[in-house]
C-alpha cells in the first residue's frame, strides 16, 4: 500500500473521529458520533495493519474478532450503575496498551538498536510507557473506588506524600539516564521504569476520595489520550497521534467542566489527599423516620415539590416511578420539578439519562444554580438516594473532605424527605448532618419501593 494512499485514508479515519465526536455533544445524535468514531477506528486499523507485514493476518483476525466479542458482551450487559467502573476500565485498557506500544517500539518496532534511537524517540517511548502505567494503575485503584472493592473514601499511607515524591523523582532520574546514555538501556531498567509508573498511578489515586472521582475519572481518560499520542510519536504513526490528542483534549475539557462544578481546582483534587489531616467534625442528633402513608398526607397537601435523585435511584431503578409520582403530584395541582445536581450518580448527566428514559418533561429538569435561589418557597423536596450532593456540610463543615463542592441546599425547603434504606453515608464515606435536621424525615427503604407505597396511598 502507498504512503499516499494510507495518509489519505487517515485523513478520512481523522474526519470520521473528530465529526464523531462533534455529534456526541447532543443526546440526540451520540449514538450515530460513537458509530462513526468506531468506523473511524477500524478503518485505521485495517490500513495500518494491511500496510505492513507485522504478522499473520489470522492471528491479528482471531485477535480483533476475539476483542470485539468480549466488547460487545461485556457492553451489553453492563447495568446502568456500572458504566462509569466500565470507563474506568477502558482509560486502563487505553494506557496499558500504549505502555505496551512503548515497550514494544523499544525492544523491536523499528528493529533498531535502542542505543542508536534519536533522543526524541526515547523521550517519547518513556512518555507512552510512564503515563500508559500511571493511567493503567490509576485506573484500576478508580475502578475499585466505584466498584467499593477497595474503600471509596481518602485513603492515606504514612509518609505518602514523601513517597509519592521520590517515585516521581526516581522516574524522571530513569529518563534522563535513558536519554543521556542509550547504551544504558537494559530490560531491567525497562522493569524498574514499568514497576515505578504503575506504582505512581496507585499512589496518586488512592488518596483521593470518593467524591472527587469525577474529576479523576475524567483526568484519567484525558492521561490515556496522552499516553497514545506519546505512543503515535514513539512509533511515529499519525492516527495515533490524531485519535491521541483528540482524547487527550476531550479529558482535559471534561476535567475543567468538572471542576467548576465541583468548585474545586484540578490542584485541590490532586493533593487534597495528601494534605488531609483534619476530620470532619462527628454528626450526632435525632432522627425522625416517617411512614410512606404520612408521606402521602403532607404531599397531599404540598403546592410546590422539587425531586433531587442521586446514586440511590439508578441503583432502585426507580425513575419511572418517579415520573408516575410527580404526574400524580401535578395533577393534584403541585407545581413539580427535578433537580439536577452535575456530579449526581456515577457519571456526568447520569440523572439526566435515567428521567430522560423515564419520559420526564425536559423543561422540568433544572440545574442546581436555578433551584437553590428558591428553594426556601418550596414545600417539599423529595431526596430519592442522593447523599453527597445535598449534604449541609459541604456547605457548613470547614473541615470536612467535601468543605466547598456546591450542593443543592433541600435543608432550606419547608420539609425534606430522604428516601435510602440505612443510615449509611453517600460515596465520599462522610455523614450528612441533612438526616438529623428539623424539618427532614427519613422515609427507610428500597426507593422504587417506598415510592410504590407513595403512588399506591395516593390512587387509594
Ligand atoms: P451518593 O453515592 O452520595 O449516595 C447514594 C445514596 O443512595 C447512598 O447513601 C445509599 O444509601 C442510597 N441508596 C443506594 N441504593 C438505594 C436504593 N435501592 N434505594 C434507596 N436509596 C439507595 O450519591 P449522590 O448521587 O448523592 O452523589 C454522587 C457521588 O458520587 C458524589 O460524591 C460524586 O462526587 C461521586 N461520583 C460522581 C461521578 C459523576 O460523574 N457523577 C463519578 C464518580 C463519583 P443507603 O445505602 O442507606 O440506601
Amino acid at each position: 500500500m502507498s504512503v499516499e494512499l494510507i495518509g489519505a485514508v487517515y485523513i478520512v479515519s481523522a474526519i470520521l473521529f473528530i465529526y464523531g465526536l462533534k455529534l456526541l455533544s447532543s443526546p440526540a445524535t451520540a449514538v450515530r458520533g460513537n458509530q462513526l468514531s468506531a468506523l473511524g477506528m477500524l478503518v485505521a486499523i485495517v490500513v495500518t495493519l494491511g500496510s505492513r507485514e507485522i504478522i499473520d493476518f489470522r492471528w491479528i483476525g482471531g485477535a480483533a474478532t476475539l476483542g470485539a466479542l468480549v466488547g460487545a458482551i461485556a457492553a451489553r450487559r453492563v447495568a446502568m450503575t456500572g458504566m462509569p467502573e466500565m470507563v474506568a476500565l477502558f482509560n486502563g485498557s487505553g494506557g496499558i496498551a500504549s505502555l505496551l506500544v512503548g515497550w514494544a517500539a523499544l525492544d523491536m518496532g523499528s528493529g533498531e538498536d535502542p542505543s542508536t534511537q534519536t533522543a526524541f524517540t526515547i523521550v517519547t517511548i518513556l512518555l507512552s510507557i510512564l503515563i500508559g502505567g500511571v493511567t493503567f494503575s490509576g485506573s484500576i485503584v478508580a475502578w475499585g473506588k466505584l466498584a467499593e472493592t477497595i474503600p471509596s473514601r481518602a485513603i492515606t499511607l504514612p509518609g505518602q506524600q514523601i513517597i509519592t515524591l521520590l517515585l516521581l523523582i526516581a522516574s524522571i532520574g530513569c529518563g534522563i539516564a535513558m536519554v543521556m546514555q542509550p547504551e544504558a538501556w537494559n530490560a531491567t531498567l525497562i522493569y524498574v521504569v514499568v514497576a515505578l509508573s504503575l506504582l505512581l498511578g496507585v499512589m496518586a489515586v488512592i488518596p483521593i476520595g470518593g467524591a472527587d472521582m469525577p474529576v479523576v475519572i475524567s483526568l484519567l481518560n484525558s492521561y490515556s489520550g496522552l499516553a497514545a499520542c506519546a505512543a503515535g510519536l514513539a512509533i511515529n504513526n499519525t492516527i495515533l497521534i490524531v485519535a491521541g490528542s483528540l482524547v487527550g483534549a476531550a479529558g482535559i475539557i471534561l476535567t475543567n467542566i468538572m471542576c467548576k462544578a465541583m468548585n474545586r481546582s484540578l490542584s485541590h483534587v490532586l493533593f487534597s489527599g495528601f494534605t488531609a489531616t483534619k476530620s470532619a467534625t462527628k454528626v450526632e442528633g435525632e432522627v425522625k423516620p416517617i411512614v410512606a402513608e404520612d408521606a402521602y398526607l403532607i404531599l397531599e397537601a404540598a403546592s410546590s415539590v422539587v425531586m433531587v435523585p442521586g446514586y440511590g435511584m439508578a441503583v432502585a431503578q426507580a425513575q419511572h416511578v418517579v415520573r408516575e409520582l410527580g404526574e400524580l403530584l401535578e395533577k393534584n395541582g403541585a407545581e413539580v420539578s427535578y433537580a439536577i445536581h452535575p456530579v449526581a450518580g456515577r457519571m456526568p448527566g447520569h440523572m439526566n439519562v435515567l428521567l430522560a428514559e423515564a419520559n420526564v418533561p425536559y423543561e422540568q429538569l433544572v440545574e442546581m444554580d436555578d433551584i437553590n435561589p428558591r428553594i426556601e418557597n418550596i414545600d417539599v423536596a423529595i431526596v430519592i438516594g442522593a447523599n453527597d450532593v445535598v449534604n449541609p456540610a459541604a456547605r457548613e463543615d470547614e473541615n470536612s473532605p467535601i468543605y466547598g463542592m456546591p450542593i443543592i441546599n433541600v435543608d432550606y425547603a419547608r420539609t425534606v424527605f430522604v428516601l435510602k434504606r440505612s443510615m449509611a453515608s453517600g460515596f465520599s464515606g462522610v455523614d450528612n448532618p441533612l438526616f438529623f435536621g428539623q424539618n427532614t424525615r427519613m422515609l427507610f427503604g428500597d426507593a422504587k419501593q417506598s415510592l410504590s407505597s407513595i403512588i399506591a396511598a395516593f390512587k387509594e
